[in-house]
């Protein structure tokens, strides 16, 4: 075979791991390329807090070119589609051949049906986004006696963002009503009650109210009104509804969930398409019959097995199915958390939210930013943040 052309799509904590593994092969060996839309790769779980103005843009961001091996040829390109039969992705530049894919386009927002004045209504899914939530949402505040916010999502980025807008307003001055509303009959649906509950009662504690079985009947770019029949006017309006998967198309056969992830082997390919691996957030990784949940490590040792895989199919040998191992989750909450991990079932409180921070700065992408989150740790595990 002449030298084989591997194609990465998406630079997040997947696709990064798997170019490190790709890494590997020698210049003569294979070309190894790598397509994103963006020039940087971010630490997606700080989001909030920079939307909340509690972060810096920088802290949690950086430069793919610098991050990269030499040898790693980088697109700066939004891939549109893909074709399995033809071997050919294609973007606004043109259609590339690959002999190899890793799918590695992560999750974007989805609005879930509020389509209407997106400029008005706000997602947290990438740094531009919570840069533009930070700066609109000061203006906002400063230019209203009685600010109020709704969040429309009671799942973990949409409580996240509503405990970081209502302690930015009380930094500013104009504390605002902040509201989630939930159309299920229960937030966080499926979590363990307990914690739930502590969240529930940390959200009081902040003034921040869940309502449930309500959702958005019409928003005109500034007023909403509900399912209940309230009306609200002048809103800041966040909608943090879930996430359908990066890549738009993705041609011939294969199994989705309904948010667009990819169901995939134990090797992570895609068994239709044996040249086609995916891992992170855009793969459907069955684990004991259930879908692993969205989250930084899973994607992390995903994307490394991914690119593993494709090492050891170049060189003959036998593949190595994905075993993935569950550290646990952490719902970071204000100045508190709450969540299971390492095999605990109830964590509640500054040690979770800690953890929270260790793992951003464990997962970061540079020294300098690795130290500041692991101080960031220090301050939340002694109640100085
Ligand atoms: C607000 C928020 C809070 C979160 N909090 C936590 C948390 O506390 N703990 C946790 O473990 N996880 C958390 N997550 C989830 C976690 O961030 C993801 O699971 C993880 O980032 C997935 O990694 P990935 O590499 O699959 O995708 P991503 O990190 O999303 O990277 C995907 C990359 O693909 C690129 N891309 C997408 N589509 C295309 C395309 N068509 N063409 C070219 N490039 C494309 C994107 O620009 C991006 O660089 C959070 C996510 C969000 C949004």
């Amino acid at each position: 075979m002449a030298k084989p052309r591997i194609a990465i799509v998406g630079a997040g904590f997947a696709g990064l791991a798997a170019s490190r593994q790709l890494s590997r092969l020698p210049r003569q060996e294979a070309d190894v390329h790598l397509f994103d839309r963006n020039a940087s790769t971010t630490m997606l779980p700080a989001l909030p807090d920079v939307a909340g103005g509690r972060l810096e843009p920088a802290r949690i961001h950086a430069d793919l070119r610098q991050l990269l091996k030499p040898h790693i040829q980088l697109h700066l390109e939004t891939v549109q589609s893909v074709d399995p039969a033809k071997k050919t992705l294609s973007t606004a530049e043109g259609v590339f051949t690959y002999d190899f894919l890793v799918l590695t386009c992560g999750a974007v927002p989805d609005r879930r049906g509020l389509d209407e004045h997106q400029e008005a209504a706000y997602t947290l899914g990438s740094l531009a986004d919570a840069e533009r939530i930070c700066q609109d949402f000061t203006a906002y505040v400063q230019s209203r006696s009685s600010p109020q916010v709704l969040v429309v999502g009671g799942g973990y980025t949409g409580l996240e963002l509503a405990s970081n807008l209502k302690l930015r307003s009380v930094r500013l001055g104009r504390p605002a009503r902040v509201t989630v509303l939930e159309r299920k009959d229960r937030f966080l649906a499926g979590l363990p009650d307990r914690i739930r509950a502590y969240l529930e009662k940390q959200a009081l504690r902040q003034g921040i109210e869940i309502r449930t079985v309500v959702k958005v009947d019409s928003f005109d770019g500034r007023n909403v009104r509900l399912s209940d029949g309230s009306c609200h006017d002048e809103v800041f309006l966040c909608c943090s509804t879930g996430t359908r998967r990066g890549l738009p198309e993705l041609q011939g056969e294969k199994q989705e969930l309904p948010d667009g992830r990819i169901v995939v082997d134990e090797y992570l390919r895609i068994p239709q398409h044996p040249q086609i691996f995916v891992a992170g957030d855009a793969a459907a990784i069955l684990h004991r019959d259930v879908p692993l949940r969205k989250a930084v490590n899973f994607a992390y040792y995903s994307g490394q097995s991914a690119g593993r895989n494709i090492l050891l199919e170049l060189r003959g040998k036998p593949l190595q199915a994905f075993r993935p191992l569950d550290l646990g989750w952490v719902i970071p909450f204000g100045s508190t958390a709450a969540g299971q991990v390492l095999g605990i079932d109830y964590l509640a409180g500054r040690l979770p939210l800690a953890m929270h921070y260790a793992m951003c700065g464990y997962r970061n992408f540079t020294l300098g930013n690795k130290i500041y989150f692991a101080k960031s740790a220090l301050r939340a595990l002694f109640g100085m943040l």
